[in-house]
């Protein structure tokens, strides 16, 4: 469809993406008022578009799984003309349901899009539009965490707002609002696609630590002394960026890349190392956490000595991860014991069995026999320093003397701290 508006108009070739899907509506929704199947007495080309766009939005908030029928009927009467009867009504949004870019759910409770680009562009334009007039309102249309995987819809937005020179709005809600978790992140993947180049300065050195900045993806930016300090780069990527003299002190690097060149990385400071579990340098990836520490020590061309915790006591927050995120979230209460005793093994470490029968005996966990054989995880002061020991490699007494009786290796630090 987007392909026959091409050839058909002799349009100029490069049009943006936006643009097509513009030019691809007007033809559907223009042909429907020439076949008189809408009228403009009912409702104008202009209320179509409020309509469909509305539509776009309700699906946003049903998760992206089609609009309810009751939804799109009340949408209907809200832009029709006033004064229509019942029927009229009803044959309207008959005829709504039926333009080409609608589809009915097998169980004709639903309608969804037909083409999935379209719904992102209808919906783009709906949420510029909140941009512009209630910042607030596209804030909490940004929570949820499954936009930062639909691509399409933030280039699509981002496109948007940057023709309509609206920029500046993102950063100061970056700045200045209390944003969820999934808001910040999705407005920040925005504002990188919408104005590349440089993040602005106080968003580099204050708003980009102690975050969760999970999937995001950074692209061709001047990123020089950024403070990511303790934040969750889990599945994050930098490709292009210049990074030098930045600081991922006690970040959570794991299957992070860093698409870039060392000399893009001068300066920087990863700290104690001790939340790096994985990451992928150019095309190397490394998953284990000592050897990814290494990896990136070296191609960041760090001279201090690095410090690697022992395999028993990395083996023993392996196990522990099973209950605990790497960011301090938790992850399950319980897990059945084959599930526990499953998994990465540390050469070198003490054994799992061994592992989890000191853990119960000193209260941090509970093993059950029913109804199936599982490990439970104890709560209040064993549940804080399990996470203290996920997340910092913090050792508390019990868990020390856990691993001095377990860890194989005379004399052990298990977790030496290096002069940081
Ligand atoms: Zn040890």
């Amino acid at each position: 469809m987007l392909a026959d508006a091409y050839k058909s108009d002799g349009l100029p070739r490069f049009l943006s993406a936006n643009s097509l899907c513009e030019l691809a509506l007007r033809k559907l929704i223009t042909r429907e008022y020439e076949k008189n199947l809408i009228l403009e007495s009912q409702m104008t080309i202009d209320n179509v578009w409020d309509f469909l766009e509305a539509a776009a939005t309700e699906n946003l908030f049903a998760g992206f799984g089609g609009i309810p029928i009751d939804e799109l009927r009340f949408n209907a009467e809200t832009f029709s003309a006033p004064g229509m009867s019942v029927d009229q009504t009803d044959q309207l949004v008959m005829r709504l349901m039926q333009l080409p870019v609608c589809t009915k759910s097998t169980n004709e409770t639903k309608v969804a899009f037909v083409h999935e680009i379209l719904a992102f562009y209808l919906l783009a334009r709906s949420l510029v539009r909140g941009l512009e007039a209630r910042p607030d309102f596209f804030a909490s249309s940004m929570d949820n965490a499954s936009l930062l995987a639909r691509r399409m819809l933030l280039q699509l937005v981002s496109e948007l707002i940057a023709a309509r020179s609206v920029k500046d709005r993102l950063w100061t809600l970056l700045a200045a609002t209390f944003l969820p978790e999934a808001a910040f992140r999705t407005i920040l993947q925005i504002a990188i696609l919408a104005d590349p180049g440089e993040l602005p300065k106080p968003i580099r050195e204050r708003q980009l630590s102690n975050k969760n900045l999970a999937g995001l993806r950074f692209q061709r930016l001047n990123l020089q002394e950024t403070r990511f300090d303790n934040s969750d780069l889990t599945n994050v990527e930098f490709q292009e960026c210049d990074l030098r003299n930045s600081s991922f002190n006690g970040c959570i690097i794991q299957n992070t890349h860093f698409d870039l060149q060392g000399h893009d990385m001068t300066g920087v400071k990863f700290g104690d190392y001790f939340s790096v579990y994985s990451v992928k340098l150019g095309t190397h990836y490394f998953d284990e956490p000592n050897r990814a520490a290494e990896a990136i020590a070296d191609f960041i061309k760090e001279e201090k000595l690095l410090t690697s915790p022992c395999p028993t006591a990395l083996q023993m927050r392996f196990l522990l991860s099973k209950f605990i995120r790497p960011n301090g979230g938790f992850r399950r209460d319980s897990i059945d014991l084959r599930g526990f005793l499953h998994g990465k093994r540390f050469p070198g470490a003490a054994n799992n069995l061994d592992l989890l029968n000191a853990l119960c005996s000193r209260g941090y966990l509970n093993q059950y026999a029913r109804p199936n054989p599982g490990v439970s995880r104890a709560g209040g002061r064993f549940l804080s320093e399990m996470t203290a020991f996920v997340t910092d490699l913090k050792l508390a007494e019990e868990l020390k003397a856990t691993l001095d009786e377990k860890c194989p290796r005379s004399e052990c630090e298990h977790v030496p701290r290096s002069e940081v």
